[in-house]
């Protein structure tokens, strides 16, 4: 059984004020809840009192990025080890937006999966194809590139912790969501592909998350499919009743 996960991606969203002001109603709204693992990828200003607000609770600190060096001359940088210090315990790697406006590689997207190891921090590694690239049909050979060059070198023992998310570039903020069957078509290959590129027990444990206009309407649906493990939230993640709401419809359908 994989544990799911939800994560909110904040982006460059909110003060350290508007940060304290959601998380504190949003810890209260999901205590209740423990079989979905949370996690809150705060803009770095605010990490620190996140996740001191979410210290004594299951949900989890991610950071949205980091470079991979430990320390340096990197202006503008921080690296995994400042992010733990913070209090994360994951980082999202490789998000599309990175990867466009920031340019982004395959290889750095590794180098970030490697350091996040290295230093204790679960990678969730993005991944997803533009919509030219879908409508050319090359998804799928898209998606085998940036798994299989995202993890090369990554041990399949690392990657037991990897979470994995499958975000269509072309679903990203824009309200136009892979439905229910795309999505499940795509994440039982990316969890093949992680089969070839690591083996059987590690591939079935990888959490493989959906990301792109999920919302409370659409996350059960998304996540009741058999290889979506979860979420990665954009908008719908800035509002606490919406994430919560979110949380709570992303939940396993019980037995
Ligand atoms: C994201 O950017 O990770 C994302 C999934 O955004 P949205 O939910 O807004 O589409």
């Amino acid at each position: 059984m994989r544990i799911p996960v939800i994560a909110a991606n904040w982006k460059m969203h909110k003060t350290v004020e508007e940060a304290i002001a959601f998380t504190t109603a949003f810890r209260e709204r999901v205590q209740h809840i423990t079989d979905v693992e949370i996690v809150i990828a705060p803009p770095f200003t605010a990490m620190r009192a996140v996740a001191e607000l979410l210290r004594d609770t299951k949900i989890s600190v991610a950071g949205q990025n980091f470079y991979w060096e430990a320390q340096g001359a990197f202006t503008g940088e921080v690296s995994a080890t400042m992010l733990t210090d913070a209090g994360a315990t994951h980082a999202i790697v490789g998000h599309s937006e990175r990867r466009q406006l920031f340019g982004e590689t395959d290889t750095a997207v590794n180098a970030k999966v490697r350091a996040a190891f290295a230093s204790g921090l679960i990678p969730i590694m993005c991944v997803g194809e533009t919509l030219n690239e879908r409508e050319a049909n090359q998804t799928l050979t898209v998606l085998d590139r940036q798994v299989e060059q995202g993890l090369a070198e990554v041990t399949a023992e690392q990657a037991t912790r990897l979470i994995v998310a499958y975000e269509p570039v072309w679903a990203i903020g824009t309200g136009r969501n892979a439905t229910p069957a795309q999505a499940q078509k795509v994440h039982a290959h990316i969890r093949q592909r992680l089969e070839q590129a690591l083996n059987r027990e590690t591939a079935g444990r990888c959490r493989v998350l959906y990301g792109g206009s999920v919302k409370p309407a659409n996350v059960r649906e998304l996540s009741a499919q058999t290889d979506v493990d979860g979420a990665l939230v954009g908008g719908a993640s800035l509002d606490q009743v919406s994430f919560a709401e979110i949380v709570a419809e992303g939940r396993p359908a019980p037995v």
